[in-house]
């Protein structure tokens, strides 16, 4: 078998769970069809295959960014929340068609310089056509259709739609009203699918609006953002939501970050009892989460996406509100690993950066300099790869190299031996089903690189 690519001589990190290293790959039709030695894959070169020599460079599977705000961060970029030069936060973005595009075409250079190959992007629809930013309405929802038909979509994209403003009150009744209205249409889902619902349950620790147990300095508890006369009221409407959306049958995001949220989901999750239909509910932020919720949430089959650098750059001021222990308790995904909990590392940009590489080192820092330095990097690097595809139901076809799966790869300057040194390694070069989204030293493109998996079966006009 001729293979189009092949990569030999270098370092390959599968980053499967047994974690198998090889030093070439080939490829054909956007999928590996061989991953191994040198001398085994060198048998599908043939005349027409491109060869590409790594030596002293890695390839990994491509970054999947499970959290990641592109419009909103295409129009705000370099700006990033947590940084010293913050952009305004409810400052008018982007207002008409062109500079929606240029935004999400922005950000899509930006990533794919990342090695970003698949992204959530969470958070689009009717609740914010009159938002602030401009950048995360419905608009926004028929320009991804509108460049999925197209084949411009340099990443892969999982959309949660969401029923009210972004970090806003939402209620029942606007979910499932938008629910009866929700517009999946794609070309093709590999590259571009609605996945499901983003709710909002409450707010972040740094401000005190996370909903907790235990008491803020200043006697609080935080509160959910949920439509409601008081708590109880607040609380009966968010796990109606959940159990509503879950029970039509979507995935469900919830960003939640205090204990108490956390617990409502988990109440809701089991109360909705669609576990026979794998929808995979997730929570996002999940700062405080504690032990015991983390094994509930292996039990209830419900996974959780954390930022890690968000717990590094505000975990003093959790500390003073809440006490140490509980800071330093919070962003607790070793624990969800050890525990069996689907949880990956995401960016949240614009709040932190799309640079990945410095989250893998934040979170290697969070974790404590102690423990196996190869097992720590394997388990960082799946926490942006294999685990995010369980988050998008497609672990069967990415996430890994693998005979099969897609050809979604980073090849980076040199093959990394330790989670801390991650921001000092370069992304050479980013591939999409086998083709490059970006090469480091070009300027980036904007040509049309990625085509539909229907438009790759036509031959070439
Ligand atoms: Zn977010």
């Amino acid at each position: 078998m001729e293979a189009d690519l092949v990569f030999r001589g270098g370092t390959v990190l599968t980053l499967d769970e047994a974690d198998t290293t090889a030093t070439a790959l080939a490829v054909l039709g956007g999928r590996i069809v061989a991953v191994g030695g040198d001398a085994a894959v060198s048998a599908h070169i043939g005349p027409r295959t491109r060869v590409e020599d790594i030596s002293g460079r890695a390839v990994l599977p491509g970054i999947n960014d499970t959290h990641m705000h592109a419009a909103w961060v295409g129009a705000t970029w370099p700006m990033v929340f947590f940084s010293d030069d913050p952009p305004a936060f409810d400052q008018r973005l982007v207002s008409t068609e062109e500079e929606r595009l240029a935004a999400l075409l922005g950000a899509a250079d930006v990533a794919a310089s990342f090695g970003i190959t698949s992204y959530t992007e969470p958070g689009i629809g009717p609740g914010e056509d009159h938002g602030p930013t401009g950048a995360m309405g419905t608009a926004t929802l028929r320009l991804y259709q509108r460049l999925a038909r197209e084949g411009r979509l340099k990443q892969r994209v999982n959309l949660l739609m969401l029923f009210g403003p972004i970090d806003g009150p939402s209620n029942l009744a606007g979910l499932v009203e938008g629910l009866a209205d929700y517009d999946t249409a794609t070309p093709d889902p590999r590259r571009f699918r609605v996945a499901g619902v983003k709710i909002f349950a409450d707010g972040v620790p740094i401000t005190q609006t996370s909903w907790v147990h235990c008491h803020y300095a200043d006697g609080s508890q935080g509160r959910l953002t949920v439509e409601g006369a008081d708590e109880a009221a607040r609380a009966e409407a968010l796990r109606r939501m959940v159990v509503a959306a879950l029970r039509a049958g979507h995935q469900v995001g919830v960003h939640a970050t205090g204990d108490r949220s956390i617990d409502t989901i988990l109440d809701a999750v089991a109360e909705a009892d669609v576990r026979d239909q794998d929808l995979r509910p997730y929570v996002i932020h999940g700062d405080l989460a504690t032990p015991a919720q983390l094994d509930r949430m292996a039990e209830l089959g419900v996974g959780v996406t954390y930022q890690a650098g968000i717990g590094t750059a505000t975990e003093p001021w959790v500390s003073e509100t809440l006490g140490a222990a509980r800071a330093r308790a919070g962003w607790a995904y070793a624990e969800a690993w050890r525990r069996g909990v689907p949880a990956s590392l995401s960016s949240d940009a614009p709040f932190l950066s799309l640079d990945w590489r410095r989250e893998v080192a934040n979170a290697d820092a969070w974790m404590g300099p102690a423990g196996d330095q190869r097992a720590r990097l394997t388990q960082l690097l799946r926490a942006w790869t294999a685990i995010p595809a369980w988050f998008d139901h497609a672990e069967s076809w990415k996430g890994v190299i693998g005979v099969g799966q897609a050809a979604d790869l980073v090849v980076l300057d040199r093959a990394p031996t330790c989670a801390a040194e991650m921001p000092a390694v370069e992304v050479d070069a980013t591939y999409l089903d086998g083709l490059p989204t970006y090469r480091r030293g070009l300027a980036p493109r904007r040509a049309r690189l990625a085509r539909p998996e229907a438009d790759r079966r036509r031959p070439a006009s």
